[in-house]
């Protein structure tokens, strides 16, 4: 589905992410894991578009690494970025029509949005509020409900889990695990246990390189990942 080959990035002349290759087949969620600004959010912005970088970025066998971010939508990924950017002068249902405007998305815009509304209890009983109104948790799962409004089949969310009251951090990963089913993830996350406890397969970026790569399951019982990241 998606396939990151010899990935280099850079902020003007500073280079943030070096060689950094992985892979996420369908249905998967891959986390990518590190501390603060280990390259995290570099690599989903170059996937993206929203960052300068080299190498290969192929989704659907198709290199996009050349194309501009709004043409994602179009093709299927949405990007969810970090601080839940919300629009919060409209509505959560408004918001969540304002994810739905590429052509293959408009068709299906009601019914994605009941099945948002479905998968996220808490933004249906607020359908009609500001978002700017709503929790710090609200507003992320909101985030995300206008990410699965494009109709994505490749859904990129950078620390969902940011600045949010721990009931609801619950709340957001055990919905991205359902979500799963239908629609494959790559996760970045500073929450390492329950990045890990969902994750297919999981990538540990330490200076802007991958240092360690695995199932979630081998990270989660790696020494180095148990000491640095799950303070075991
Ligand atoms: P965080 O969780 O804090 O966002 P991260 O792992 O996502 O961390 P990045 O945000 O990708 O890390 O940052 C990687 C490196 O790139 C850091 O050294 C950071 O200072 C640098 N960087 C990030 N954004 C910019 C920018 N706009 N201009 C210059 N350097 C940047």
């Amino acid at each position: 589905m998606l396939k990151v080959t010899n990935l280099e990035s850079f902020y003007g002349a500073v280079q943030a992410v070096w060689n950094v290759s992985f892979d996420v087949s369908p249905g998967e969620v891959v986390s990518i894991i590190g501390t603060n600004g280990a390259g995290k959010t570099t690599i989903l912005k170059s996937i993206v578009g929203l960052t300068a970088h080299t190498g290969s970025v192929r989704f659907k066998d198709q290199e996009i690494g050349h194309l501009p971010a709004h043409k994602m939508a179009e093709l299927g990924i949405a990007y969810v970025p970090e601080g839940r950017k919300v629009f919060p002068q409209m509505t959560v249902l408004e918001n969540l029509r304002m994810g739905s405007y590429n052509k293959r998305a408009a068709k299906f815009r009601e019914e994605s949005i009941a099945h948002i509304l479905d998968t996220f209890p808490r933004l249906k009983e607020r359908a009609g509020n500001m978002a700017g109104n709503l929790s710090g948790g609200e507003q992320q799962m909101l985030a995300i409900g206008r990410g699965l409004a494009s109709k994505p089949s490749l859904l990129l969310l950078d620390e969902p889990s940011l600045g949010i009251a721990p009931i609801l951090v619950d709340e957001i990963f055990e919905t991205i695990q359902k979500m799963k089913k239908n629609i494959t993830i790559v996760l970045v996350e500073q929450h390492v246990h329950h990045a890990l406890s969902i994750a297919d397969k999981g990538y540990v970026i330490e200076h802007g390189k991958v240092a360690i790569s695995g199932t979630g399951k081998q990270l989660q019982e790696n020494e180095h990942v148990k000491a640095a990241y799950l303070g075991l």
